[in-house]
């Protein structure tokens, strides 16, 4: 969207097309965080922009390689996002993917607040793989829901990287009025129906550190998979195409936004 404002304040004839019926992206669901609401006040913003400078917007709209080809359009802006990766890879131990997957109480941190109405049970483990806002995200939902959340992460501290926003505190602070347990260097082994089987990062998984926590729901959030398969056809079909956002490396909105309005400002 910001891409899609910035071309068009520059006067070029702009489509967006986005594959839901909402614009937002993940925002739609980082907005549902508690806290969080106002996270949607620059895509609201983005939305009537787009919309008072002429963009034609064009919803529930899933474009493949072809179709794009067949628009003609002079440059193409691939802001496709990203997707959570759901293969047990922590990147302390990544020759070691969590077991027991296939499960269906293992989510994503979309399938958590995609899925608001669902019945959480009484306990859940949140894997945290990334250190930034969507884990404790994920796990404050939990908790405002009444679950007691053992949040297992490889890192050495708590959310590293909204330390510097000075969001780590106030996030604790609100989390501790619930049931909350931080484990730091540790990780999820295996994952069993009631159950997950955690250890330390530096002791392998059969050594006699691993204990067992109780999760009726398990949340794993880990550096996202880049939306990017329509990049390689469109450079081969001679498109002008670039790459923006999540879509080139999962971040976050500042970095998606920066992207999106240099990318606006290029064409
Ligand atoms: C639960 C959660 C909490 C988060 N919390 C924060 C936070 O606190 N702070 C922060 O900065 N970031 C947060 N993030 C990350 C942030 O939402 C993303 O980094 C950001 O939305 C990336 O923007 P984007 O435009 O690159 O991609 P997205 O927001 O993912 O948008 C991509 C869009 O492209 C559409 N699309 C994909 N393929 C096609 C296609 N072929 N045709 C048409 N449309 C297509 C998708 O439907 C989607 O709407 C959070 C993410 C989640 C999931």
């Amino acid at each position: 969207m910001e891409a899609a404002r910035v071309a068009a304040e520059r006067g070029h004839v702009v489509t967006l097309a986005e594959a839901e019926s909402r614009l937002g992206g993940a925002i739609k669901l980082a907005m549902l965080a508690p806290t969080r609401a106002n996270l949607g006040d620059i895509t609201q913003w983005l939305e009537q922009e787009i919309y008072r400078l002429g963009v034609e917007v064009r919803r529930s709209t899933y474009l493949e390689a072809g179709e794009i080809t067949g628009e003609g359009w002079d440059e193409v802006i691939l802001a496709t996002g990203s997707t959570p990766r759901m293969d047990g890879v922590q990147l302390s131990n990544p020759g070691e993917p969590i077991e027991g997957l296939e499960q269906p109480h293992v989510l994503s941190s979309h399938d958590l607040f995609a899925q608001s109405d669902r019945d959480f049970g009484e306990a859940a483990v949140v894997v945290d793989d990334t250190g930034h806002y969507e884990a404790v995200a994920a796990a404050e939902h939990l908790v405002t829901r009444g679950v007691a959340v053992t949040y297992v992460s490889r890192l050495a501290a708590f959310a590293p990287g909204v330390e510097s926003a000075l969001m780590t505190e106030p996030a604790l602070e609100r989390l501790s009025r619930g049931q909350f347990t931080h484990l730091a260097r540790h990780r999820a082994i295996a994952i069993k129906a009631k159950e997950v089987v955690i250890g330390p990062t530096y002791l392998p998984s059969g050594s006699n550190q691993t204990h067992r926590v109780k999760a009726d729901t398990v949340v794993l959030v880990s550096i996202n998979r880049p939306n990017r398969d329509l990049m390689e056809p469109l450079k081969q079909a001679g498109v002008p195409v670039r790459l923006i956002g999540d879509a080139s490396t999962p971040r976050h909105l500042v970095a998606a936004m920066r992207e999106g309005h240099l990318a606006g400002a290029a064409v």
